[in-house]
């Protein structure tokens, strides 16, 4: 996805629907995750049949975590937002709430005001990440 998407669900009955999906599947991820988890713990890592077996589970299991949370699923800034809408930022691909994405784009703006006088920022301010939040 390219563009910049916000899905809002005002339906209170659409919301339930989608905030119950968003806690199956948020669980089905933890439970494959613990899965996956207690499979590694059981290989011997001292050969490296046993390694190899080891990361190709890890890899596994960080492409799952890696598509929840790169999902609507989750807020990308917060984890949270299980009930809340979202929206996207093509800038790095992600799903946030909207709460979290008006307040990192209202946060470039006071910094940017800040920037303009002068003031320190600070170093390692992501300001073509923030500024993407902004419309
Ligand atoms: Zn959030």
């Amino acid at each position: 996805m390219k563009k910049k998407k916000t899905i809002i669900i005002k339906d209170p009955h659409l919301r339930k629907i989608r905030d119950n999906l968003r806690v199956v599947i948020d669980r089905a991820v933890n439970n494959e995750v613990s899965r996956f988890w207690n499979l590694m713990m059981q290989i011997d890592r001292s050969t490296d049949e046993g390694r190899d077996q080891y990361f190709a589970l890890m890899h596994q299991r960080d492409a799952l975590e890696m598509m929840e949370s790169s999902s609507t699923i989750q807020c990308a800034a917060c984890n949270f937002g299980i009930d809340r809408d979202v929206r996207f930022n093509p800038f790095d691909k992600a799903w946030y709430c909207i709460e979290c994405y008006d307040l990192i784009r209202d946060q470039y703006y006071k910094t940017m005001a800040k920037k303009k006088k002068g003031e320190f920022i600070g170093t390692d301010y992501n300001e073509e990440y923030a500024r993407s939040f902004t419309d």
